[in-house]
């Protein structure tokens, strides 16, 4: 058992409030990650796990017991650092021992755990090799074997692959997920990129100056974002986000830009938010004849292989519509934009998120 859970926690560096009465349970098991901008604390929650830092209020407990007062060795949870590189005059094999020859953990015993995680990392075939033989991917397995290899009750890892090329990154985040499955470890994992939350955590906790607004799944946040903080967090190109206003057949945007007949909206919105995706666009000419869009200019069109990012210059606002495949659209063309009422988001006074 590897929950690891926060209790009011907060952390102070002087005046800084580096960590702001965080509370939060990750499950055992679990592949949990931190995303939030630089300096919203994400690297304090870690050392707060690890124990290299003690909370100034709060408890935290880890397998049920509170650690508040436990030294690291005790907790006995494994930080992988930002460096996952090998080295280069020792072969795949004894990169991977190194942690445990460290440890003077007996040789049998070493001998099972190294033979263990080289199947589940598909690295028998290749432990002979010196890292020189190797490629990236394989390299980055290596790695992440001999990270994995003690056998900790939870693992941390502070923005690990970050470093890497984007290619490497996207591969290296595929392996780090179905790893982290296979070996049924709780994980606990930082990042400042948010395509990578998305796609690895089972759950995501976001930071703001050292405060948790919102915890979930991926999706969930996603698709509920609690607040414009959150709903501008997630996604790319970002949500558009215009000044609401009453109209006749029920909320638009305040300059006219987009309508959108729902009965349902909120009546206290200050805000509504429109997902690029959400956004259709169609030639003003078939919609003129009777539809419900609004007219909007071309911009810009970004053709991006798969979908296309197009920029709308409509009444006083720029939005952004993200289109499948590449639709022939031009700059300056005139189109039609419109949103369906169950894809809108609402947004009140202080930015957080209204139900419909
Ligand atoms: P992140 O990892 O999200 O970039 P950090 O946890 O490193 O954020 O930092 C959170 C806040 O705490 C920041 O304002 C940072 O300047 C401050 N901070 C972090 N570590 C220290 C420290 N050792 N001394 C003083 N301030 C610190
Ligand atoms: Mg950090």
């Amino acid at each position: 058992m590897a929950d690891i859970v926060f209790r009011n926690v907060t952390k102070r560096y002087g005046k800084t409030l580096a960590v702001d009465d965080a509370s939060f349970a990750v499950n055992d098991n679990e592949f949990f990650c931190f995303f939030g901008p630089p300096l919203s604390g994400k690297s304090t929650i870690l050392r707060l796990v690890l124990g290299l830092e003690t909370p100034d209020a709060g408890e935290i407990l880890i397998g049920g017991r509170p650690v508040n007062t436990m030294s690291p060795a005790e907790r006995n949870v494994a930080m992988v650092f930002q460096n996952l590189a090998l080295f280069p005059h020792m072969s795949a094999l004894d990169n991977v021992r190194f942690p445990l020859v460290e440890r003077r953990v007996a040789e049998v015993e070493i001998k099972r755990r190294v033979a263990d995680v080289a199947a589940k990392l598909h690295i028998g075939h290749i432990l002979h090799k010196p890292p020189g033989q190797l490629s990236g991917g394989e390299r980055q397995r290596v790695a992440i074997a001999r990270a994995l290899v003690r056998d900790p009750n939870a693992y941390l890892m502070d923005d690990p692959i970050s470093a890497l090329d984007a290619r490497l990154r996207e591969e290296t985040r595929v392996e780090l997920k179905r790893i982290q499955r296979e070996l049924g470890k709780t994980l606990i994992y930082v990042t400042h990129d948010q395509e990578e939350a998305m796609s690895v955590a089972d759950r995501i906790a976001i930071l703001e100056d050292g405060r948790i607004r919102q915890i979930g799944a991926p999706a969930e946040i996603y698709d509920r974002p609690a607040s414009t903080y959150v709903a501008r967090l997630l996604g790319s190109p970002m949500m558009n986000i215009l000044k609401s206003a009453r109209g006749e057949a029920g909320v638009e945007a305040a300059d006219g830009t987009i309508r959108i007949a729902d009965k349902a909206a909120p009546t206290d919105a200050v805000e509504i938010g429109l997902r690029p995706e959400d956004i259709k666009v169609r030639p003003w000419l078939i919609e003129a004849d009777g539809g419900s869009g609004r007219p909007a200019r071309v911009f810009e069109v970004e053709p991006l292989g798969g979908y296309t990012v197009v920029t709308l210059a409509a009444g006083q606002a720029r939005l952004k519509a993200l289109l499948r495949g590449q639709p022939d659209i031009r700059p300056d063309a005139m189109v039609a934009i419109s949103c369906e009422p169950a894809r809108v988001h609402y947004f009140g006074q202080s930015g957080g998120a209204l139900a419909r």
